[in-house]
């Protein structure tokens, strides 16, 4: 593209390449323990980055097996929540992918990421599922071009779970004038970017993976995501394995915004059709993702398009974004401890204001299957299922 992407001006997790000192967690006096989603949902002392990064210490010291290690160290949505309260601006997700790496080379691996690693390798993606056959299902050929300039990489997540979003997002991107957006080619492409692989401590097979879709990524200007693991892996994880994207990586809300006058042309014509239809208008909350907000800094974006598309600010979920709390899902913790997620998930969302009627939208694909499961509203979608909702892509459900 040639316009400038939006910055919201807080690029932690590109900008901060040392994540910090395990040390200085191991000693300290748990001064982020209240606002560790993990310790606070599951009232797991031995979720808090004092346990985690002292059980790596001593692993390393010989004094306890890299096996109790490793199980300590899978307890992470990589939220960082405890970075406003650390004094010593610990990155404690990225401490935490070396440590498990260091774990996975002695052979010691948690339970939950091993059946993960195992279905990714029967899979090539962290969910049971053929992520070609949806897409040949969900997409049309027209979707699918090798000189296309922008690349709409999905993520995995939804194509296992909300595939039918698919082919309605290729339709909105083009009636947005987008009509240079492909799909990763179906017959010789991975549809997974490996972040799985990253977060679980695999770091040769995040690095064979990474340099292995190096060229297809390269081939397109202009690489757009709705995941925020996509978007966190690709964008900092590849160049920390030594792989350079050449594409200018965005999250789709910034993409979008290269349409807001488009978007607020149909949102106009949407509303106005919901007016005839007599059908009410229903509040929109925002969800600030903790993988987009606070580890990307990415996401005024989302309410951006919201507020462009329907005319009006969203409410925010949290008082603040900064307040917002983890859904359970970040770093594939759904997948790696999934009751353990599902106790996060109901804790995050104790105090939810959002009635049956709302609209709750996420701006991370990641949350949508775990905010559903501990809202009351049917109505949870990521940024660009609300859109293709909204403007008449695809029914509502
Ligand atoms: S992240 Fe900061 S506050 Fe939390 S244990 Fe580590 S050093 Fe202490
Ligand atoms: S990143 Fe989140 S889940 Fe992980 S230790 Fe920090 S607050 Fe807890």
């Amino acid at each position: 593209m040639s316009d400038k992407a939006p910055s919201t001006g807080r690029e932690t997790e590109a900008a901060n390449s040392t994540p910090g000192d395990p040390q200085l967690c191991a000693l300290c006096p748990k001064l982020c323990r209240f606002a560790c989603p993990i310790a606070a949902g599951t009232a797991d002392e031995g979720a808090t980055p004092t346990a985690m990064m002292d059980s790596y210490h001593q692993a390393r010291a010989g004094q306890i097996p890299w096996e109790v290690a490793a199980e300590n160290l899978a307890k992470c949505t990589g939220c960082e929540a405890c970075r406003a309260p650390c004094e010593y601006d610990q990155d404690v997700p990225k401490l935490l992918y070396m440590a498990r790496a260091e774990a996975w080379e002695k052979g010691a691996i948690h339970d939950g990421s091993r059946a993960l690693h195992e279905t990714y390798l029967a899979h090539g993606n962290p969910f049971e599922m053929d992520p070609r056959e949806i897409l040949l299902e969900q997409a049309r050929d027209g979707d699918f071009q090798r000189k296309g300039r922008v690349l709409y990489w999905p993520g995995c997540r939804v194509l296992a779970e909300e595939p039918a979003t698919v082919g309605a997002t290729m339709d909105l991107l083009r009636s947005l004038g987008a009509d240079h957006v492909s799909l990763p080619g179906r017959d010789d492409t991975p549809v997974c970017c490996g972040a799985p692989l990253r977060v679980i401590g695999d770091r040769t097979g995040f690095e064979a993976t990474a340099a292995g879709l190096k060229q297809f990524f390269n081939r397109q200007r202009t690489w757009v995501t709705p995941s925020s693991a996509c978007l966190g892996a690709v964008r900092t994880g590849y160049p920390e394995a030594g792989v350079l994207v050449n594409a200018e990586v965005l999250h789709v809300s910034e993409f979008l915004l290269f349409f807001r006058d488009r978007l607020a042309e149909l949102g106009k014509q949407a509303m106005e059709t919901m007016e005839q239809q007599d059908r009410p208008i229903p509040t929109l909350y925002v969800h600030d993702s903790c993988g987009l907000h606070r580890r990307l800094g990415r996401g005024d974006p989302v309410h951006d398009v919201v507020e462009a598309v329907t005319g009006q600010r969203p409410v925010r979920l949290a008082p603040s974004a900064d307040e917002s709390t983890c859904c359970g899902a970040g770093d594939f913790h759904d997948l790696r401890r999934p009751e353990a997620a599902r106790e996060v998930a109901r804790w995050s969302q104790r105090h939810s204001s959002v009635s049956k009627e709302a609209w709750l939208i996420t701006g991370d694909t990641t949350c949508v299957g775990a905010l559903k499961r501990a809202t009351p509203t049917p109505q949870v979608h990521d940024l660009v299922g609300f859109l293709v909702r909204w403007l008449g892509f695809l029914d509502a459900p």
